[in-house]
């Protein structure tokens, strides 16, 4: 499904994202996990063609993504401040990227009423977006993500604004739901219990570049190095 190919990003001196190998396969949910400014919304970035690499490739199903737009790419991403517009109803939100995608208003109602019983708020298509509670917008913000049915849907601290217990609540659902749509998912989070919870496969980054993936239960069992550990909490 997608392929990084000693990807690299850099600002300036800076080197957001140093050479990353990356594979996602079909269907895979892939977590990454690391601290502040280690490069883990840069990569995302990358992938929906927001950023362009300074060096490297991109691939989706096998093909270089490098003269792909970023609407042609067939790829959803959720910003964790989600940017709902306030002033428009859930409905409208969330079949916001169908309108760009020339989809027609019938089947974007149809599709905004579907999203919506998915992501367990069913006939709230006419309700307004600023009376909602912050896990009420952050699955609006999904079903807009989903509504395009992206082949890679990437989620940039999906649920940051919210309290632990709806957290843990929302990440099962959403392991489900994903599961259910077959979507492939490539997530960033820095609660690695979220990502432990979310996850096939978590991949750690430091300072722009992959340091360790595995499944969750590797990654817990055997840290590859101090720096996991330690950010994993296992020093205190
Ligand atoms: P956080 O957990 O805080 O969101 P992150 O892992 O997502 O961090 P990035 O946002 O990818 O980190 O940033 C990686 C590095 O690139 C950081 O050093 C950051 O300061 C730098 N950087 C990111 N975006 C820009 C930009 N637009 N201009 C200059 N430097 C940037
Ligand atoms: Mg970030």
């Amino acid at each position: 499904m997608l392929a990084l190919e000693s990807a690299t990003v850099r600002f300036g001196k800076r080197t957001a994202l140093d050479a990353v190998d990356l594979e996602v396969a079909d269907h895979e949910i892939v977590c990454v996990l690391g601290p502040s400014g280690s490069g883990k919304s840069t990569l995302l970035r990358a992938v929906a063609g927001l950023r362009p690499l300074d060096g490297g490739r991109v691939l989706l199903d096998g093909v270089d993504q490098a003269a792909v737009p970023v609407h042609r790419r067939g790829v959803g991403l959720m910003f964790q401040d989600h940017q709902l517009f306030p002033h428009q109803d859930v409905a409208a939100n969330v079949a916001f990227g169908l309108r760009m995608h020339g989809v027609p208003r019938a089947e974007r109602e149809g599709r905004a009423s579907e999203l919506l019983d998915l992501v367990g708020l069913p006939g709230a298509g006419r309700r307004a977006v600023a009376a909602l509670s912050g896990g009420e917008q952050q699955r609006v913000a999904l079903a807009r993500a989903l509504a395009p049915r992206p082949k890679l849907l990437m989620l940039d601290e999906p649920l940051g604004q919210l309290d632990r217990s709806l957290r843990e609540r929302l990440v099962v659902e959403l392991r489900s739901l994903f599961g259910r749509l077959g979507t492939t998912v490539l997530a960033v989070t820095h609660d690695q219990g979220e990502a432990f919870a979310l996850a096939d496969r978590v991949v750690v980054m430091r300072d722009g570049a992959i340091t360790q993936s595995g499944t969750p239960l590797d990654v817990w069992q055997r840290p590859a190095s101090a720096f996991v550990a330690r950010f994993l909490g296992f020093d205190n």
